[in-house]
């Protein structure tokens, strides 16, 4: 680990992460000094960090904040680079990290990272319930909403992390080097703060540039661009594929999820539904077997995981219908990839703040809906688009409660009953999860 006594650090942004870096930098013994956006009355963290004797420095970023030595920046990940501090800091050549480096230096514990696009939170949770079932001590960490110093600082060598991890976080990196890495998918995404897609593969492809033979790699050899980061990777690779062959990694043949040719379990038995959920589990399956996972608690796992909460999480079976929490969904692409995974009849649930814009785009998979129930600010447009198309029944309502209950009352033997609203939640609700767990309250009221 690196030894950080006596160097001066100057940590950017101080959400929580920011925070648990500049405690753990002071533990550490370096020279701390914060800095943050937020005027110092509006700002507690910042107080208690003064109180703790640290050098605080609020509601700006002076420049003058590089006059004295810096050694280092920690910086937040959600800070973009064209920063003037930043750009200022990269002029004078101090190394500018996330948290996710400081992380990495001082663990004693494996690291399983996993980045991708979409499904790292899915693949994250799924790794973490295999290792756990087969008696590892698993600790999660990072974009899923945890500290990833923090929980490093109370790693030890019999633990292992499974971090997941963005490409704004990944940016920030410099010796990281995973035990194993996971590379899901890479889409455009996340332009306004890359600037370029060359440069959002780069963030992602540091996932594994520092690994060796001795690490592992599991990627997506269906995706071109991870292909070609795993070309170029001299860690061990394991592949995986939904749609091709994969003698050496994970693929599906014949109904079975295989592993090296072994059929692991067959995708009838998987509980988490959708297509898209199988790469993740294929990718989740192929890190576990190699952190130590059994094939048969992977199965296990795989038998009867429904989800992560409010990503198209299972929530009961109620007189024969499927309840589905997906208000994680708050645009169309989320809700058509949900309608996606159902070869049932849906009675979908959706609606929610109006961005102004057209739900024209939802209507090549609301086209296999059975009937569709509407509430929130987006009622109507929604109501409207699923009129204008061939929907047994299409109704409105005021709340997502009583939207329940007339589903319910629509509803026969085997229906899925999916909440899935394709709208941010912000018109009724505080967040997504409120939102989810009002859903899951209107069932256990039925
Ligand atoms: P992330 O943590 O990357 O945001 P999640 O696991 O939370 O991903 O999944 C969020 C949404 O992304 C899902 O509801 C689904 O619509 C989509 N998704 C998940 N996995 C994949 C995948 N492997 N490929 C494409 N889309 C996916």
């Amino acid at each position: 680990a690196e030894n950080f006594q006596g160097k001066h650090v100057l940590v950017l942004g101080l959400a929580k992460s920011g925070y648990a870096a500049a405690r753990l930098l002071s533990k550490l013994g370096a020279v701390v000094t914060v800095n943050d956006g937020k005027p110092l009355e509006e700002n507690p963290a910042a107080q208690e960090l003064i109180g703790q004797g640290m050098n605080v420095v609020c509601g700006e970023h002076p420049l003058s904040l590089l006059d004295s030595q810096v050694d280092l920046i920690v910086k937040n990940p959600g800070i973009p680079y064209s920063n003037t501090l930043l750009i200022e800091a990269d002029k004078k050549n101090i190394p500018i990290q996330t948290e996710i480096e400081l992380a990495y230096q001082i663990s004693e514990a494996d690291i399983i990272a996993i980045t991708g696009s979409n499904g790292k939170t899915t693949t994250t949770t799924l790794i973490t319930e295999m290792l756990h079932h087969s008696g590892r001590t698993p600790l999660v960490a990072g974009n899923i909403g945890i500290v990833a110093c923090e929980v490093a600082e109370q790693a030890t060598d019999d633990d292992v992390i499974v971090m997941e991890l963005s490409s704004f976080q990944l940016m920030g990196t410099d010796t990281f080097r995973p035990k194993i890495s996971v590379l899901l998918n890479i889409f455009d995404a996340h332009l306004d703060y890359h600037g370029t897609k060359e440069d959002y593969i780069a963030a992602k492809a540091r996932i594994q540039s520092k690994q060796q033979a001795s690490d592992y790699l599991v990627y997506n050899a269906s995706d071109d661009v991870v292909t070609q980061i795993a070309q170029s990777s001299e860690a061990t690779k394991i592949g995986f594929s939904t749609v091709d062959l994969v003698e050496d990694g994970l693929d599906v043949v014949e109904g079975y999820i295989r592993y090296k040719k072994t059929a692991i379990i067959a995708v009838s038995d998987i509980m988490l539904p959708g297509k898209h959920n199988i790469e993740n589990i294929l990718a989740a399956a192929g890190a576990a077997i190699l952190a130590g996972a059994s094939l048969t608690q992977i199965q296990h796992v795989l038998r009867t995981f429904g989800g992560v909460e409010h990503r198209l999480q299972f929530v009961k079976k109620h007189d024969e219908r499927l309840f589905y929490n997906d208000s994680k969904a708050t645009n169309i692409l989320a809700t058509s990839k949900a309608l996606e995974a159902f070869d049932k009849p849906v009675i979908l649930l959706a609606g929610g703040l109006d961005r102004g814009n057209s739900f024209d785009s939802l209507i090549p998979s609301l086209s296999g809906v059975k009937s569709v129930v509407t509430y929130g600010e987006t009622k109507e447009k929604i109501a409207q688009t699923a009129r204008s198309i061939n929907i047994q029944s299409v109704q409105v309502v005021n709340q997502l409660d009583e939207a329940v209950r007339i589903a319910y009352n629509e509803s026969e033997e085997g229906d899925v009953i999916l909440l899935s609203p394709a709208c941010a939640s912000w018109d009724q609700f505080k967040t997504f999860e409120e939102r989810g767990q009002a859903f899951i309250q209107a069932i256990n009221n039925l």
